[in-house]
């Protein structure tokens, strides 16, 4: 058997602050289990990646923005949701490594209030200096993504495009590699993790930790909750990535084991509130001290206390959240919480 390429091998420049911590929620696990046995609940806080504000983002960037840099780019271009936390961070990190950066942001999520246009993420991308350009409704974002990269090449810039989340696979890389570090975390704590619940997004969090629990040799279950598309659509999604990370490394995969993904808590459309949502923040603040986020995070854990209740993670068992980060959107939606 030829040895995988070991991912120190690949340039990656250091954003995060890592290992993220890992922790037992002692409280929240003790709320659930006041009706019934309950499982046992950690969490792996990327939410303390520490750039900019943390999230999961920083971990693919250490990747893109290092192969930006080795390409010789002076402009990163990306695109998102008004709120997204991947903008905000690919902002930052164009700031700390004195690129550019342009990000072309759709008003995609319907109703929303003046906070939502103004504050969160949208004030914290005016703050690190990004360039904005607001995608007009029904205007298609590939499109204008090509448009402004040849734009920028005609006036002798280099661009650099990173795709939505940052969801390719040298992003998704950075997953498997957070996997192993979970799992050398709960080795350390002697915990055999049966369950693991993370938001689904543009897939490549998911992606990467699949890969990570095939190398770690895990027999873990993956549940990813998707905040935006069907099951079919986001597996077909994820399924992909995994695919693309193993061919970075020259090792070819059939079909992709363990892929489960739980569209139950999108409710009426991506960055839209649930019920589900507002329960899941407003408890894990209340028993932990602990702030997730109103687009992917609050849904995650909605997944988790809705997979608990089902049964379908048992009593005996142990399951991992884990917290991609986002608070800073809890800003964009001040309306919907503290009733
Ligand atoms: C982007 C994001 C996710 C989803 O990650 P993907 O890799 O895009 O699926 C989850 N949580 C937060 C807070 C995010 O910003």
């Amino acid at each position: 058997m030829t040895k995988p390429a070991m991912s120190s091998e690949r340039t990656r420049i250091a954003l995060a602050t890592l290992p993220t911590p890992f922790e037992a929620c002692i409280r929240l696990s003790e709320e659930l289990g006041r009706h019934g046995p309950a499982p046992a609940i950690w969490i792996k806080r990327d939410d303390c990646t520490g750039f900019a504000g943390g999230g999961n983002k920083a971990r693919k960037l250490e990747y893109l923005v290092a192969d930006a840099l080795q390409q010789g780019a002076d402009v990163l271009v990306t695109m998102g949701a008004l709120q997204s936390n991947h903008a905000r961070q690919t902002a930052a990190a164009a700031a700390r490594h004195g690129l550019g950066c342009v990000l072309l942001l759709a008003d995609a999520v319907a109703d929303r209030s003046e906070a939502y246009h103004t504050n969160g993420n949208q004030l914290l991308d005016r703050i690190f200096g990004a360039q904005i350009r607001f995608l007009a409704a029904g205007e298609d974002g590939v499109a204008v993504a090509a448009e402004t990269m040849a734009a920028l090449a005609a006036e002798g810039r280099k661009p650099y495009f990173i795709p939505v989340g940052g969801s390719n696979a040298l992003g998704s890389l950075a997953y498997r590699e957070a996997l192993l570090e979970l799992a050398a975390q709960a080795r350390e704590q002697a915990l055999a993790l049966d369950h693991l619940v993370v938001a689904t997004g543009s897939g490549g969090t998911h992606a990467g930790i699949l890969a990570g629990v095939e190398d770690a040799g895990l027999s873990c279950r993956v549940h990813g909750i998707s905040v935006s598309r069907s099951s079919e659509e986001a597996g077909s999604i994820v399924a992909g990535l995994v695919q693309e990370i193993f061919a970075l490394e020259g090792r070819e995969r059939g079909a992709v084991a363990g892929l489960e993904v739980d569209d139950s808590q999108i409710g009426p459309g991506y960055g839209q509130p649930t019920a589900a949502m507002i329960e899941a923040v407003e408890l894990v603040a209340r028993t932990e001290g602990i702030l997730l986020d109103p687009v992917y995070t609050g849904k995650a854990m909605a997944g988790l206390l809705a997979l608990i209740r089902s049964g379908a993670i048992a009593p005996a068992e142990t399951v991992v959240f884990w917290h991609t980060g986002g608070a800073p959107g809890l800003f964009a939606y001040p309306e919907v919480f503290g009733g």
